[in-house]
């Protein structure tokens, strides 16, 4: 069985992977589709983020779907031949945190591909995985593996959405439109938006963002006043979407956030410095997001039953045997938003 390590900065190898036993409880899947995230690109680039460090070699990937090949004596949930999406995370259902229902918060969470724990959690991109049935989500017949593997990110988008409360009749702003930004849209659509207004840096996520129903989309880049028109009454703005982890982005959009409107951060980078003096008089409400909790089923559902299309982010698929050229090409938003590899 073969993965797709990852051993330091733009050290990305396809090594052979010894399986786990499988315990009562556990599950193989044999993996088809892995979508590149953006932190699986932060370790390819930098071999990290923030403080988190790779420390030993660690398949890398959390967005995975594949088919159930074998099943633990204990299993009653999912049985073999089953297509299922996959839950990286794996809550300890102990601690404070997952006995108050907030999962995601867990104080000894396993997260698939991710060195926050040492020895790090293995991750999805792998022939096989090994993982607990309750992260075995299984999909409709009329899902695609490569729609299965967005599950994941549109629980992110899910969770973010629900932080900032109702959007029915919300205008809303989304910031940077890779494909968290991208999901934010279709998100703020699926929640009843009346107005959702883009910005990106390059043209080509922009142009998706407006297939996916984005009302309106301004290249900040090309047209550094293009919120300008927004920036009347103090601000026009109930919510915003910020997805680019970049501050100047957040800055120019705080300015057009209405009194009391809300700032759901998506995108993660370096510290930022804000106007806290505009923050204080406009009451604005800065409101973190982090990863989700059951919107993983929620998201499975929703492309199931066919309310929500993520088809058109899916841009590029390329085999894992060349994931080095797949997280180049993944690297690059002007070419591709969400490349997934085909195992
Ligand atoms: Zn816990």
């Amino acid at each position: 069985m073969r993965g797709v390590i990852i051993h330091g900065a733009k050290d990305l190898r396809i090594e052979e992977v010894t399986p786990r036993q499988l315990g009562p409880r556990d599950v193989r899947v044999r993996i088809e589709a892995g979508g590149i995230c953006g932190s699986d690109l932060h370790y390819y680039h930098h071999g990290g983020f923030g403080t988190v460090r790779l420390k030993q070699p660690m398949a890398l990937g959390h967005e995975i779907a594949g088919t159930v090949e074998a099943v633990g004596s204990d299993v009653a949930q999912v049985s073999r031949g089953m297509r299922v999406a996959v839950n990286p995370s794996q809550p300890c259902q102990a601690c404070r945190y997952c006995r108050a229902g907030q999962h995601h918060q867990c104080l000894d969470m396993r997260f698939m591909g991710s060195a926050m724990r040492y020895p790090h959690v293995q991750g999805g991109f792998r022939e096989t995985v090994e993982i607990d049935e309750a992260q075995a989500v299984p999909i409709a017949p009329t899902m695609s593996m490569a729609e299965a593997a967005m599950g994941e990110p549109l629980a992110v988008c899910l969770h973010a959405a629900r932080q900032a409360g109702s959007l029915l009749g919300a205008r809303v702003l989304v910031t940077g439109c890779g494909p968290i930004g991208a999901l934010a849209v279709v998100v703020a659509r699926l929640g009843g938006a009346v107005e959702i207004a883009a910005t990106d840096i390059s043209d080509y996520p922009l142009s998706l963002a407006a297939r996916l129903g984005a009302s309106r989309t301004i290249n900040i880049a090309e047209d550094p006043q293009g919120l300008e028109p927004y920036a009347h009454d103090k601000g026009t703005f109930d919510v915003l979407f910020e997805a680019s982890g970049n501050e100047a982005a957040l800055r120019g959009a705080l300015e057009v956030l209405r009194p009391g409107g809300i700032v759901v951060q998506l995108g993660l980078g370096r510290d930022m410095s804000l106007p806290i003096n505009m923050i204080v008089a406009k009451e604005l409400q800065i409101r973190g997001t982090f990863r989700f909790d059951e919107e993983f089923r929620l998201a499975v559902e929703l492309m199931g039953k066919g309310l929500v299309d993520v088809k058109p982010l899916l841009t590029e698929t390329v085999p894992f045997e060349r994931a080095t050229e797949a997280f180049e090409l993944a690297s690059d938003r002007g070419r591709a938003i969400k490349v997934q590899l085909a195992f």
